[in-house]
């Protein structure tokens, strides 16, 4: 199942966790294991804190902080932090689900990263059901 996202930012972390909720629940399925995979180079798939809005805030500003724009730098798009930030935040995560619910922390949201935007963007979620995989 495919996720849409609309970034208002070059920089942005999105919490998507509801909308993987609905897909999960879409699939009908009740227990198992939840991909979340994005088709990009230049964004990111995170579990992080979703209280305080202030840790998205201070993730993005560390990641700015450990990835410069180097002079040396060769990629003729001009985003190469992008490119890195993606590498360093992953593109994938899986979150087990029970009687429909992901089985996320209290405090965990499921983000997509964004570090090219603003843009249009995809999530896919598949699910895959316990004792079947
Ligand atoms: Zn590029």
């Amino acid at each position: 199942m495919q996720i849409n996202i609309s970034t208002s930012k070059n920089n942005q972390l999105v919490n998507i966790t509801n909308d993987v909720q609905s897909a999960v629940a879409k699939t009908g399925i009740s227990d198992g294991i939840c991909f979340v995979h994005i088709a990009h180079t230049t964004a990111g798939i995170t579990i992080n804190e979703n209280a305080d809005p202030d840790v998205v805030r201070d993730i993005l500003l560390s990641l700015d902080d450990i990835v410069k724009e180097l002079p040396g730098f060769r990629h003729y798009e001009g985003n190469s932090s992008a490119h890195v930030k993606s590498s360093l935040m992953g593109n994938s995560a899986s979150v087990p689900f029970k009687n429909g619910k992901l089985q996320l922390g209290t405090w965990q949201g499921i983000y997509f990263c964004e570090f090219d935007g603003p843009r249009s963007r995809k999530a896919w979620v598949t699910c895959i059901a316990e004792g079947k995989m």
